[in-house]
């Protein structure tokens, strides 16, 4: 739990001080039986489920930019990446432990504003904050997070289960975050396409609605649960690395390959507009583009309907984006069906 170790910043206040401040904020959840304030935390499972553990650890300016991402937000994201590998599984989220590791020069408003965005984002998905760990950095802000979730046994999803013939789909749009950190890694005003600025009726809202899902990403937790609900979905994972890189684990762990029709990806409108700017060829970071935290899933075509329907309850767009295949390689294909030379390393794990 939090422990006094290291800790030599914020003077003014000191960690048990900044550890109160936090507890002050911070109410229970469900199943917190003992939460911040004891050497551990206790907690119970609901009757008949099983516990979901996954960790994350973002590092500044691996994984953030303090130029980039304003504390609020950063701290929203910090949970919310995480939470999304809960969604991944079908799993509820319940609750989390947040270590810090800070640099001297962090103002204590920064810390404020982070432990708000985080709660913010806590409250919205139901997850309570029952423990963590503070210490001194002497490089840069660490932030590490782990998330329990739990799920009845038969409804957690897996990487493992897809089967060649199943419809490979992914919910809402890909390669948003994507191309919003490639548009503020060339900064925000040289890198704004000029058929952006042209146009009176898309003009900065595209821009930013593709920064916002950079900087505040949506954990699809009620989809998540509804897909593993249905017994419709033979394999589920959480996009962060691009479709490519993880439906290749879907495949890898499935022991299937897929066939993924490029076109068929789901572009935003903010994307093709902004997208249309660069020289590249914009389905790449859609294909392989990181920080989506969409859906992955595989299931039988015959479900084809159940699936779309499902999700539209769910406030959330599908779209199937490929076959899984029983050749044991991830290939994408243009409309004319030439195969597509994408520039990631290809899947060749079982070679
Ligand atoms: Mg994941």
């Amino acid at each position: 739990m939090m422990s006094k170790a290291g800790y030599k910043n914020l003077s003014n206040l000191g960690e048990f001080g900044f550890i109160d401040r936090i507890a002050a904020r911070v109410s229970g959840g469900p199943g917190v039986i003992t939460g911040i304030g004891d050497d551990a935390a206790v907690t119970a499972l609901t009757p008949g489920m099983q516990l979901l553990t996954s960790t994350d650890m973002l590092l500044e300016d691996v994984h953030f930019r303090r130029s980039w991402h304003d504390p609020y937000h950063l701290g929203r994201k910090s949970l919310a990446v995480s939470i999304s590998d809960i969604a991944a599984m079908g799993g509820i989220p319940r609750w989390s432990l947040l270590s810090l590791a800070i640099p001297s020069d962090l103002p204590l408003d920064f810390l404020d504003e982070f432990i708000r965005g985080y709660l913010a984002m806590a409250t919205e998905q139901g997850v309570a904050l029952i423990g963590g760990d503070t210490c001194s950095s002497r490089s840069g802000l660490v932030i590490s997070v782990t998330i329990m979730g739990e799920q009845l046994p038969d409804l957690i999803l897996r990487r493992s289960g897809a089967a060649p013939g199943d419809d490979i789909w992914v919910t809402d749009t890909l390669g948003d975050a994507a191309l919003g950190l490639k548009l503020l890694e060339g900064g925000l005003d040289s890198a704004q396409p000029p058929n952006i600025a042209q146009k009176p009726d898309c003009p900065l809202i595209g821009v930013e609605g593709l920064l916002s899902r950079l900087l505040d990403p949506t954990p699809r937790t009620v989809a998540g649960q509804a897909l593993a609900g249905s017994g419709l979905v033979s394999a589920m994972i959480d996009i962060s690395d691009g479709v490519l890189a993880d439906y290749g684990h879907i495949a890898r762990l499935s022991a299937v390959g897929g066939s993924i029709n490029l076109e068929a990806l789901p572009l935003s409108p903010a994307f093709c507009s902004a997208a249309a700017g660069f020289d590249s060829f914009p389905y790449q970071l859609a294909l392989s583009g990181g920080e989506d935290y969409e859906l992955c899933f595989t299931s039988p075509p015959r479900y084809r309907e159940n699936i779309a329907d499902l999700l539209k309850k769910c406030g959330v767009d599908g779209t199937p984006v490929g076959i899984v295949t029983s050749s044991p390689e991830v290939k994408v294909f243009l409309a004319d069906g030439a195969e597509f030379a994408h520039k990631t390393e290809g899947f060749t794990h079982f070679a």
